[in-house]
């Protein structure tokens, strides 16, 4: 069997490695799985891998690039003691101590790892349209995220995809600073809530195009224009904007905790909030693969936090005692 692990902390944005910052400095000798690059959009690192320049964390006054953020995340980390794998845990069983994590084959008998607690922070992922160029032009005028890039497009058109609250919102927020802003919707009935609605559409910056669907994302270095199908008429258009915002839901990383630990319908961790456990003692949980509020790299790093602390606490009143 393998060793047994204090902490094993699955997932490495900002919330698994602050996590694995506070852990290896109680010298729990955490150890992360980082994750493996699997398509552009699923990298060791989380979200911020996605970004260029982030200007809201703290403690970077002129802005930091996402990838050398979560760098110097891991560089830290690594510098108290956390081991850090580049493997993507495949199954897990938690219902018994020590818990069992695979990776690579989950059929295989033996599992991976053997941990007494386990801390989950596997994020969670924007849906994307789908479309070529969409991965590539991210930091480069599309985004998923207004609260993070509106301020990059001061009076310049933006175009902001979905029809539900979020897309509202984020395009209401966006008015802030855009020139214009396109909400370009699918359908010609919005999901969002009236109130979301009735604000929009009282926004002088906000046009809507019903029915329409985005069919080519047009870019070299930067966007530049999309191209657009009424989905009623067939009929094409095309529309110049600098900046495309994809707003049409996200997707937390639960699938292999699916019958393990309790979950929202939405597919989020429940946790016993304001504290990281989830429904299994000793498994604990931060970052976006439990918030579907805030979901921001400082709201997951602090709740990284958090998790090392519950899960030191844990430790030294359960297992170490
Ligand atoms: P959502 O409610 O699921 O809405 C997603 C929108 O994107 C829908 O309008 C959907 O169109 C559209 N869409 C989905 N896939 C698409 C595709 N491939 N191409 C084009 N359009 C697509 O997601 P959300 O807006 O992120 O909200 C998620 C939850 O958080 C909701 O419960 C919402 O109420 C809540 N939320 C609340 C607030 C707030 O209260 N302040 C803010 C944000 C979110 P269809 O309508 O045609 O399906």
């Amino acid at each position: 069997m393998p060793e047994v692990h204090d902490v094993v902390i699955i997932g490495s944005g900002p919330a698994g490695l602050t996590a694995a910052i506070y852990a290896s400095r109680a010298n729990l000798e955490p150890l992360v799985l980082e994750g493996e690059p699997s398509s552009t959009s699923d990298q060791p690192g989380g979200q911020l891998m996605l970004t260029t320049d982030v200007e809201n964390f703290p403690g970077f006054p002129s802005g930091v690039m996402g990838p050398d953020l979560m760098a110097s995340f891991k560089e830290q980390a690594q510098r108290f003691g956390a081991k850090i794998e580049t493997v993507k845990a495949s199954k897990v069983d938690f219902s018994e101590r020590p818990f069992k994590i695979w990776v690579g084959n989950a059929e295989e008998a033996e599992p991976t790892y053997l941990a007494q607690s386990v801390i989950v922070s596997t994020g969670a992922q924007s849906v994307m349209l789908g479309l070529d160029r969409e991965m590539e032009l991210i930091g480069h005028g599309v985004s998923t995220c207004a609260t993070c890039d509106g301020f990059f497009f001061r009076d310049k058109p933006i175009a902001v995809i979905g029809g539900g609250d979020s897309a509202l919102e984020e395009a209401t927020f966006l008015t802030k600073f855009a020139s214009s802003v396109t909400i370009i919707h699918r359908r010609d009935e919005l999901r969002a809530s009236k109130i979301m609605q009735d604000r929009a559409m009282a926004n002088d910056k906000i046009t809507f195009m019903w029915d329409t669907e985005v069919t080519e994302i047009i870019g070299d270095q930067a966007l530049e224009k999309l191209k657009l199908v009424n989905n009623k008429t067939n009929e094409a258009s095309e529309l110049e904007v600098s900046g495309l915002f994809i707003a049409i839901g996200h997707r937390p990383n639960t699938d292999i905790f699916k019958g393990q630990l309790d979950m929202k319908d939405n597919g989020y961790l429940i946790t016993d909030s304001p504290s990281s456990r989830t429904s299994v003692t000793g498994v604990f949980a931060c970052g976006d693969v439990q918030d579907d509020i805030y979901r921001q790299a400082i709201t997951a790093a602090g709740s990284g936090c958090t998790a090392a602390i519950d899960a030191e606490r844990w430790l030294e009143a359960e297992v170490h005692s």
